[in-house]
């Protein structure tokens, strides 16, 4: 093992730099994979065109025919990009796309074949998918699933396969993927968001949520990552001391990108312009070996569909450089871990950003009511919003060791807040004209158009507005963003359909202007939302001490989180909505609480095993030579040896008590996980796990760490922290 580490140290240092050509510009490459609107007004015929176009603008069916004409277009032009495959291309709740690939070619008789996909292959299959988690659904309904066709998401040619974005149901119709509840939660956010918006603008007929994330990941050489077995199999190491040096120096932040890792990213990139992805930002992050990446943002479905395809594609370029990509929340201890801040907000079909402030005091009115609205949807379900991004891994983030805390607040700066006070105190009842004209020139109008106060952003907040949109930062790395943006855009529709209730009664029964029941409920909200708004320092003792006296939920494990997505509320928040019904919300939850038991089961096994038989077997060899060196030190001294022998005695000593502490933990744990095995009941099972079988982690890893700095670097058979962050 220990040849192992040394012979992965030297395969790393012997790289170089893939050589990265760009010949063309990036913006004659972008999408030019993808069957976009372009593309499609090119090798369409005039009706499938308006056909595939009224779906996506409008949710209309595609009838047979055109599906037909439309996957035909498709299969010349995915074969004229060198495809000779299609997958439906989807992605079930195991957090990966999944694909089964099925060549056009078909046998026509007589020797001959040809090239053939017809239009119910493009809109629905069949794939053999009772292997996918389904939380009881298809057992209960005994139902197969399908994928189905989103023409909202366009089809793209990545290696020799052409991929068509599809949704995974059952038969019985229960969602069995991450895409279809968002659509659903897409579709809820913009009927609310448009009644809403017709306060202000007759014209507005759509309104679109839009997602920019930033990707964060660490960037390591394969042959290093190969030689941790925890890496491999967990996705983190269990196990390693720290190095001496890591991150204090703040040297590695947008500092110099290293040439490995710049070629790794010009590839990479290279890639996601032909695929449509619209890249833009690339950065060195705190962490050494640690970077993130974001797009240009886009509408959330797509967006969603561009990470999920982009974390792919990561993975695939990393092997052409001899890196792997981890995207785990936290895969070394002492270091920053890896989010994935989801940067939110809310545009009409008319151009309007309803979460930037503007020039004028009635889009600004506008502006407020979108703004305020949003907070008081965090407020009334932060605990739902933090169940949304609850894993195994980001339990290492929030509300363990880093910023930002597993307590949902929301920041919003210093110009805002004081636009917030002045709103509260608006008279209740009608607006005098004075007050009115007051409020709309000294306060609503008065928001400036660049909230400079903003850029200097919170960083330990985890909603935070930021200018324009709201940034969602509490995502993990590894997560699908479509769980944190079905429950976003749902909390924000409901929360947009009791405003719109709320000001109509106003209007109709207290026969006041709409303006005044505007003000008159966003006063109000003010009021009730106040506990959610936090400008502080959101990683300190007082804030959750604060946050307690608030009765703000602080759930700092999975199975404690996500209980909050099958309370009654969410259930009926869901339900009402159409986003998903009891069964597909509980199902959810089944699956999320089976994965956490998972992960932890696995992690446990590894740690026990690579304890047990590498390191202490390790520590046992480097024992043998203090023995030897004793004795003969012995021999050669006689009674003298004592004062000579000293050290070595004493480290002797010291091993053998990191050895007798490592072993009685993992027996202990291994009893543990014995009895959490046992246990039926799901809830109480991820309980044994987080709270009886975790914990011997951190005790095994500190007497392996202490370990780890007593025995010679020469026989040490885990590859070294230093080793793994700073080889570049
Ligand atoms: P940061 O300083 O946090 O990196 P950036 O300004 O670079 O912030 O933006 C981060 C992400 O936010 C990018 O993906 C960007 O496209 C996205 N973004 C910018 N404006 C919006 C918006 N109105 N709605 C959604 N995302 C946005
Ligand atoms: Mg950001």
């Amino acid at each position: 093992m220990s040849n192992l580490r040394f012979h992965a140290v030297k395969e790393s240092m012997s790289r170089i730099p893939v050589q990265i050509e760009e010949r063309e510009r990036r913006s004659e490459l972008f999408g030019s994979h993808t069957f976009n609107e372009t593309a499609m007004r090119q090798h369409l015929s005039k009706d499938a065109y308006k056909g595939v176009m009224s779906a996506i603008k409008k949710g209309t069916k595609i009838d047979r025919n055109i599906a037909d004409q439309v996957a035909s277009s498709m299969k010349d032009w995915a074969l004229s990009k060198g495809a000779t495959h299609y997958t439906h291309w989807f992605q079930p709740l195991t957090g990966a796309t999944a694909e089964k690939h099925d060549a056009f070619f078909e046998t026509v008789g007589a020797g001959m074949a040809v090239e053939k996909f017809e239009g119910s292959q493009l809109v629905q299959q069949e794939p053999d998918a009772s292997s996918f988690p389904n939380g009881g659904i298809r057992n209960t309904f005994e139902a197969r699933g399908y994928t189905a066709w989103d023409p909202t998401s366009p089809a793209f040619v990545y290696g020799t396969t052409l991929c068509i974005p599809t949704v995974f149901v059952a038969y019985t119709g229960e969602a069995l993927d991450y895409k279809t509840p968002l659509l659903r939660a897409l579709q809820a956010v913009d009927s609310a968001a448009v009644d809403v918006c017709k306060y202000f603008d007759k014209n507005v007929k759509k309104v679109n949520a839009s997602l920019g994330w930033e990707q964060e990941y660490f960037l390591i050489d394969s042959a290093l990552v190969n030689s941790r077995p925890d890496l491999v199999l967990t996705g983190r190491t269990l196990l390693g001391h720290s190095s001496a040096k890591g991150q204090q120096l703040d040297d590695h932040y947008f500092g110099t990108i290293p040439n490995r890792a710049l070629s790794y990213m010009r590839d990479l990139e290279h890639e996601c312009m032909l695929l449509g992805i619209p890249v833009k930002t690339r950065h060195n992050e705190v962490a050494p070996n640690q970077f993130e990446l974001a797009p240009i943002y886009d509408e959330a479905n797509l967006a969603v569909d561009h990470n999920s395809l982009l974390m792919d594609v990561m993975n695939k370029v990393a092997e052409r450089h001899n890196f792997r990509v981890l995207f785990h929340e936290k895969p070394f201890a002492g270091v920053n871990g890896s989010g994935k801040h989801n940067n939110w907000s809310l545009s009409t079909d008319t151009g309007i950003n309803l979460l930037s402030p503007s020039k004028t005091p009635m889009s600004n009115l506008q502006f407020l009511t979108f703004f305020i609205n949003t907070i008081k949807a965090v407020n009334e379900y932060e605990e739902l919003l933090r169940a949304a991004i609850a894993s195994a891994s980001n339990d290492h983030r929030l509300g363990a060791n880093e910023a930002p805390p597993a307590i949902i607040s929301v920041f919003i700066g210093a110009q805002l807040t004081k636009v917030l006070h002045d709103l509260e105190n608006v008279t209740k009842g009608k607006l005098s004209p004075q007050e009115k004209t007051d409020l709309k020139l000294n306060v609503v109008g008065k928001i400036p158009e660049i909230l400079l106060d903003n850029t200097d952003r919170n960083r330990t907040s985890p909603f935070a507005f930021t200018g324009n949109k709201f940034e969602f930062r509490a995502v993990g790395s590894r997560s699908n963003c479509a769980s944190a943006m079905t429950v976003l855009n749902t909390i924000v529709a409901k929360q947009l359909i009791d405003f719109k209730q709320e000001v109509d009664v106003l209007i109709a029964k207290k026969d006041m202007k709409k303006d005044d029941a505007i003000f008159n409920v966003l006063r109000e909200y003010i009021k009730q939302s106040k506990r959610i708004l936090f400008e502080g320092n959101g990683y300190s003792d007082e804030w959750e001490k604060e946050a307690k006296k608030r009765k703000l939920s602080n759930n700092k494990t999975t199975p404690e989180a996500l209980k909050a997505k099958i309370s009654e509320s969410s259930l009926k928040l869901f339900e009402d909505l159409n986003v998903m019904n009891r069964i597909e919300s509980e199902a959810r939850y089944e699956i999320e609480m089976e994965e956490y038991i998972l992960r932890i089961q696995i992690e446990s096994r590894v740690i026990g095993d690579i304890a047990r038989n590498h390191v202490v077997p390790t520590a046992i060899k480097y024992q043998n030579t203090l023995i030897e060196n004793v004795s003969g030190l012995k021999e050669v001294y006689g009674t003298g040896f004592k004062k000579l022998a000293k050290e070595q005695m004493s480290l002797i000593e010291q091993i053998s008590g990191h050895i007798e502490m490592i072993n009685t933990k993992i027996t202990q744990m291994i009893d543990a996980r014995k009895s959490a095995n046992n246990i039926d009941d799901i809830e109480k099972k991820a309980d044994a796990y987080c709270f009886k079988v975790m914990p011997f982690f951190d005790e095994i890893r500190y007497h392996s760490d202490k370990l780890e700095l007593l025995v010679d670097d020469e026989i040490w058979p885990l590859t070294k922290y230093r080793e793994l962050l700073f080889t570049k």
